[in-house]
């Protein structure tokens, strides 16, 4: 832990950038809401999910032993956020003709290979909402217990005018809300919110389980607030998600465990804000988004994205653009280039790290931290002292500067069996057909280069 330029974090529940000071010293326990596994991940939740790298890689970096739970929605989440409408899992499984829980699996692990693609390290625990019923059913049946829930003729809600704190995290403003409220259904108030659903009559689900109240399936808010607890405890150091969660989905997750627990959750509260696409958020339930594997087929790789990721604060919203994407794409080419060429690392220059540091510990000030790199680049330090430095910096960037090679050209044999006629004509000083065989390679799309150590085929 550094203790010249000690980590400092925004916290969305207090509204400002604070010191981090784990509850246990040494180490940090993080809860990061995970995908809904009805569709893909779009690159807009994956900005959120390289946010929570970041964040994990700087813990570390500080010395932290970090436990980072992420569960897997794959039950709950219904298509309107007042809590009515489908559930999105069996939605989406009607239009596609698979089971939820096939649908689930597919999705889930195309969510983990994209988390791979862009080098962002698994959780600790990953936890599926379906996997904990239980301890949701024990969660709601302790909200009954202390008189926080009442029953309508579709599920069992939360009754958030019991709770005086209810909608801090979003400073919500109840008595606007209460003004403005239409009563258009059996629920006391705008934001309540399900713990349970009751499977509709007569209607066999695919997902429903049995409960005190009746056969049904959890609400979407629940699942968090019961995985946190059985993972990380009732309050533990860092809860993350992007910036939509803040006004419903983290403010109920804080209703149902301050009403159950006495505790927020979490000390600090974390949010990535959003990426844009054509001015509009992308959405994953409308299907206009780009996806990892799209950019891939338009020649962009999974690091591309990433660095792109790390040239905005994760505190601003970002718009996405093809020639922003490339731009980024190609200072990261140079980068990567200029590391090759340095050669072996030697030793961190103690100057550069310690400025470094100082952006990443200030709230994850990234941009700063990889405009560093360029005056690493320009510097005139030795090359292996800015090849180990730039490493250094990479435990945070995740780029895998160390790995990168510059792309093997294959030659086909009947490019290099001319290459070779040419040189044979120059040794043979048959100028003239030497220059024509260069000009016939030209025409195919190669040129030779006379280097000290005999000719080079190069593409043009
Ligand atoms: P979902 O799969 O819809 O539950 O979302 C997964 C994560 O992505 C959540 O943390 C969301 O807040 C986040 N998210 C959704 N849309 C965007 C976006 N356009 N940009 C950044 N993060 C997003
Ligand atoms: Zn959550």
């Amino acid at each position: 832990m550094s203790e010249s330029q000690p980590l400092r974090l925004f916290d969305t529940y207090e509204r400002r950038v604070r010191p981090f000071e784990p509850l246990e010293p040494g180490k940090a326990g993080i809860y990061c809401c995970g995908p809904t596994v009805y569709n893909f991940a779009h690159i807009g939740n994956l900005r959120t999910y390289v946010f929570e790298d970041l964040l994990r890689r700087t813990l570390t970096l500080n010395g932290y032993d970090v436990n980072l739970v992420m569960n897997i929605t794959d039950v709950g989440h219904l298509t309107s956020d007042a809590d009515t409408g489908e559930d999105k899992m069996a939605l989406s499984a009607r239009r596609t003709g698979l089971t939820a829980w096939e649908l689930a699996e597919r999705y889930t692990e195309a969510f983990k290979s994209d988390l791979t693609a862009l080098n962002i390290s698994p959780p600790t625990i990953w936890c599926k909402a379906t996997d904990h019923i239980r301890e949701q059913l024990d969660f709601i049946q302790d909200l009954e217990n202390k008189g926080f829930t009442y029953r309508t003729s579709d599920g069992i809600y939360f009754d958030s005018r019991k709770l005086n704190s209810y909608g801090y995290l979003a400073r919500l403003n109840i008595e606007g809300l209460q003004e403005g409220a239409r009563v258009d259904s059996e629920r006391r108030f705008v934001t309540d919110f399900a713990l349970w659903k009751f499977s509709p009559k007569d209607e066999q689900r695919e997902m429903e389980w049995e409960s005190p109240w009746g056969i049904g399936f959890p609400g979407w808010h629940i699942e968090c607030s019961a995985m946190a607890a059985k993972y990380l405890g009732d309050y533990f150091d860092i809860h993350c998600g992007g910036e939509d969660h803040i006004p419903i989905h983290h403010s109920n997750e804080i209703a149902q465990t301050e009403a159950s627990r006495g505790t927020r959750l979490a000390n600090f509260w974390m949010h990535g804000y959003f990426l844009q696409l054509n001015e509009a958020k992308m959405s994953k339930s409308t299907g206009d988004f780009l996806r990892l594997a799209t950019l891939s087929e338009k020649g962009f790789s999974a690091m591309s994205y990433r660095y792109f990721c790390l040239s905005a604060h994760y505190r601003t919203q970002m718009s996405f653009s093809w020639e922003s994407l490339e731009a980024n794409n190609v200072a990261l080419g140079r980068l990567y280039q200029a590391a090759y060429g340095w050669g072996e690392p030697t030793a961190v220059d103690a100057d550069f790290y310690d400025r470094f540091l100082g952006f990443v510990n200030d709230d994850l000030n990234l941009p700063r931290a990889l405009a560093l790199s360029w005056d690493l680049v320009k510097s005139d330090l030795e090359d292996g002292c800015k090849k180990a430095t730039l490493l250094a910096f990479d435990q945070v960037f995740g780029l895998d500067i160390a790995k990168w090679e510059p792309a093997v050209l294959e030659i086909p044999e009947h490019i290099s069996k001319l290459a070779d006629e040419r040189q044979t004509a120059r040794e043979d000083k048959n100028w003239q057909l030497a220059d024509e065989i260069r000009d016939e390679l030209l025409s195919r799309g190669y040129e030779v280069e006379d280097t000290r150590d005999g000719p080079r085929i190069n593409k043009t």
